[in-house]
């Protein structure tokens, strides 16, 4: 079996690359477990050179890399190039301050537990899985990998069979920068063989950015083997706008919420609930907005939305669209499949949604938002909370008891006020329910894999 990259733009093949063999996956276990060990007795210091260099590495191939994640699966390419930008920040942000994360603490009266002194410290924990999805194929890997590596930990890849180039390319990027090279190594398996990988007494933990299916059987395996794993799932994210606020300006935001990356992305607002006062005229801008984007060739910097990833998510996206209109949902703007070659979608905007219909409970997962009318704070947050999902959040207010009610009583991992969810290094990120648990990012995302020791001296 091989892994191939397809251009979503033009459905052509560009690579094929072969699996991993059986012999080939035990060797990179192998060596991942040696650098393991080796990098438990490296320094932060050094550790943070070799991260500094790797990031100064992946910055001077932001153009090639860019290009190649277009290819690959299918973003505007300028979005592309951030997000190597992005990467390469995170590599250096995680470099700067991974000792400090990883301080611990010293308990101030060690008195009252009996001893002279006690304190805790993070130590990692050593070979730890990553499965990734293929929507931000060299972000969600990074912000596993740098935290992980700059803990002293060791890591493996298991990224989304779509993008094998860019699994090779993370395959070697901590090597450029000085680490061991058993430090970080992609496995390209498909994702029947990681049941044994997570399996293997020389990982201790696992890591899952995916959909709700493959989380469920990944923590499940894992649990079955009491191994620690975090898993950042699907969302469906609800944007609520309030009479108080500036409905032009959430309009626009709403559209750059919902299509960046095509429309492919977790945290993206996907379901809008917006007040009675001022539904009409935000349903109006955003569907305009939405309706004049330019659709086309990712490799345009002009193009605001290319296609998406695969054939089959443009089917399911498709599919989720028929079922709402068969059920008599109205359609603003799009609800079709363009014509020609690329699995392109129109961005789209669907009302009137029912509870019968699948888009109100299941992710969409490209460029089609469904919009509510509420008639107040209440009802917005009962259909907020309605999914089983608990990912992000926007809330749209300019007053304050509300945003402080709102903030209270959205389930969710976030909330951004007035304004897009966006992940920062700085900011933990994760979800609730369906959407998740543990965290990346920030200083719990590096703690999440380490033993935190905790030590009484007599
Ligand atoms: P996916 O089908 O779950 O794939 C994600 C990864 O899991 C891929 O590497 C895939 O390998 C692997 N996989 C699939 N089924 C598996 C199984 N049963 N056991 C082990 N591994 C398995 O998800 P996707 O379609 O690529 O990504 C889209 C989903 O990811 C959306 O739901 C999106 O919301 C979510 N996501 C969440 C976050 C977050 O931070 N919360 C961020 C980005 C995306 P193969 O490719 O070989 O099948």
């Amino acid at each position: 079996m091989s892994l191939v990259t397809v251009n979503p733009a033009n459905e052509s093949t560009e690579m094929v690359i072969d699996r991993h063999t059986p012999e080939e996956v035990e060797q990179r276990i192998a060596q991942t477990a040696q650098a393991a060990l080796e990098l438990r007795d490296t320094t932060f210091a050094q550790r943070a050179a070799w991260m500094h260099a790797a990031a100064d590495f992946l910055e001077q191939q932001a153009e090639e890399l860019g290009n190649l994640i277009t290819i690959e699966m299918g973003k505007p390419i300028h979005q592309s190039v951030a997000e190597v930008h992005k990467s390469a920040n995170a590599m250096r942000f995680y470099a700067d301050h991974a000792e400090e994360f990883l301080a611990g603490e010293q308990l101030e009266d060690p008195s009252k537990v009996n001893a002279s002194s006690a304190w805790t410290f993070y130590e990692p924990l050593g070979v730890v899985l990553a499965v990734m999805p293929w929507n931000y194929p060299i972000w969600q890997v990074v912000r596993f990998a740098a935290p992980a590596l700059m803990a002293g930990n060791a890591g493996l890849l298991k990224h989304a069979s779509n993008v094998p180039q860019a699994a090779l390319f993370l395959d070697t990027l901590f090597e450029h920068g000085g680490f061991p090279a058993g430090a970080f190594r992609a496995l390209l398996i498909g994702g029947g063989d990681v049941a044994q990988v997570i399996a293997d007494p020389r990982v201790k933990a696992v890591t899952l950015t995916g959909s709700e299916p493959a989380g469920r059987s990944v923590a499940s395996i894992a649990g079955d083997h009491i191994k620690k794993s975090v898993l950042e799932l699907g969302g469906s994210d609800p944007f609520i706008v309030m009479p108080s606020t500036d409905v032009q300006a959430a309009a626009s935001t709403a559209v750059l919420a919902r299509t960046n990356n095509n429309g492919q992305s977790c945290i993206a607002g996907k379901r809008f609930i917006v007040h009675a006062d001022i539904y009409d005229e935000f349903t109006a801008a955003f569907a305009e907005h939405m309706a004049n984007l330019k659709v086309g060739d990712p490799l345009d910097p002009e193009t605001q939305i290319g296609p998406l990833a695969t054939r089959d998510g443009r089917d399911d996206l498709a599919e989720l669209v028929d079922d709402a209109v068969h059920k008599g949902a109205e359609v603003l703007t799009g609800g079709y499949i363009p014509k020609g070659a690329g699995y392109f979608y129109a961005p789209t905007v669907l009302a009137g949604l029912t509870e019968d219909m699948r888009l109100v409970q299941e992710e969409a997962f490209g460029p089609v938002a469904t919009v509510y009318k509420v008639d107040s704070a209440e009802e917005a947050l009962e259909i907020a909370n309605q999914t089983d999902f608990g990912l992000s959040s926007a809330v749209w207010t300019t007053n304050i008891e509300e945003q402080e009610w709102f903030l209270r009583n959205v389930e969710a991992g976030a909330v951004f006020i007035n304004g897009m969810t966006v992940s920062y290094q700085e900011l933990p990120f994760g979800g609730i329910k369906n959407s998740g648990y543990g965290r990346e990012l920030a200083a719990e995302g590096i703690r999440e894999f380490c033993n935190l020791k905790t030590v009484w001296r007599a």
